[in-house]
């Protein structure tokens, strides 16, 4: 049975009649189609930034534990999710199981010594580092380093973060940077790296730069924001001066960073898996506006990992909600249909 959906498509709200050719959209009709829902249509959610699969730091990665979080993920409209940093090398399941999301991911977290959390990632001297995340980003399109840690660790050095960035570009992959510092964020920048991750004390001055490359920022926001209360309970010092004045800076941070043009990402980097609404609510609490909110959470990351929206050609997902959810965020609790490679996934038939 051929799949139908027809409604108002993000992001311009045109009104689109869509048939899944297998796993891809086309507006040839098909006779006797099965019109899977109607309403306002977004092409699936993402998050670009989780960490499926282990439930712990330090935990090996769990098969079981890896399908269950995908699922959580797909219970709340997602689709597409990249995994910059896994607890080890996926099975051939992962991003190709029909029921679950696709995905792209970069392999163990590359880390420099001392950093981290014990049991994750690979330690990599800076000497190496650019040849070992060339050969990460050959083998899966991405590699991830963590640039800097914990409050009084050292970022990695530009010219180190440089030499990675042109070497995994120079296999066609991509560079994720984690960075928690504005040494680490600021050599990132220079880098000219694909993306910053958390960016906390990221220099608001850099934005025209990242938005010049194309470097996207990737802000975590939730999950920082979460932190709070117990944050502001922490003995007074350096380390809690570091975490709470990082994170009450990101959120004018994220709304300077849509000013200035820089793609934003939505990516939830939390237990449980499946909050990408948490984000998207985050980053629309920064005052941006609903539309770039959800942008960061569906087409625009779907562009920035290589996926078309709901468009003839483009991969069949989808995710359709009744009301408009730019004037209405409460509607991502409830898609009336979730469409993954052409078949509705949710609710389940
Ligand atoms: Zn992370």
């Amino acid at each position: 049975m051929v799949l139908r959906i027809r409604g108002y498509a993000l992001p311009h709200g045109e009104f689109v009649d869509l048939y899944a050719d297998g796993d891809r959209w086309t507006t040839d009709p098909v006779p006797n189609a099965e019109l899977a829902a109607e309403g306002w249509l977004l092409p699936g959610l993402v998050d670009a930034h989780t960490h499926p699969g282990a439930t712990s730091p330090g935990d090996p990665l769990d098969d079981g534990v890896l399908r269950e979080d995908l699922l959580r993920h797909v219970d709340a409209g997602v689709t597409l999710i990249r995994s910059p940093g896994l607890a080890g090398d996926p099975p051939p399941w992962f991003g190709e199981d029909p029921d679950l999301p696709r995905a792209v991911h970069a392999g163990p977290w590359l880390a420099q010594h001392g950093q981290f959390f014990d049991g994750w990632g690979n330690r990599v001297d800076h000497a190496e580092l650019p040849s070992v995340a060339a050969a990460q980003a050959a083998r899966s399109g991405w590699a991830k380093i963590i640039a800097d840690w914990g409050p009084e660790d050292a970022a990695v050095p530009v010219d180190v973060l440089k030499a990675a960035a042109d070497a995994v570009h120079a296999t066609g992959g991509r560079l994720a940077v984690h960075t928690q510092h504005s040494a680490g964020s600021t050599a990132a920048v220079a880098a000219g790296v694909d993306s910053v991750e958390h960016g906390m004390w990221l220099d608001s001055g850099l934005l025209p730069d990242m938005a010049r490359q194309g470097i996207a920022l990737t802000p975590t926001l939730s999950g920082f924001q979460g932190m709070l209360p117990g944050l502001r309970d922490r003995p007074d010092g350096p380390a809690k001066d570091w975490l709470l004045g990082g994170t009450e800076a990101l959120g004018p941070l994220v709304a300077a960073a849509v000013e200035a043009g820089v793609r934003v990402l939505a990516g939830t980097d939390s237990h449980p898996h499946g909050l990408i609404a948490d984000e998207i609510r985050a980053l629309a609490g920064t005052g941006i506006r609903t539309h770039d909110a959800l942008a960061a959470a569906s087409w625009s990351a779907r562009e920035f990992l290589g996926l078309g929206g709901l468009e003839p050609g483009a991969p069949a997902d989808a995710v359709v909600y009744a009301e408009d959810p730019r004037t209405d965020l409460g509607q991502l609790a409830a898609p009336l249909a979730v469409i993954l490679r052409g078949r509705r996934v949710r609710p389940h038939a």
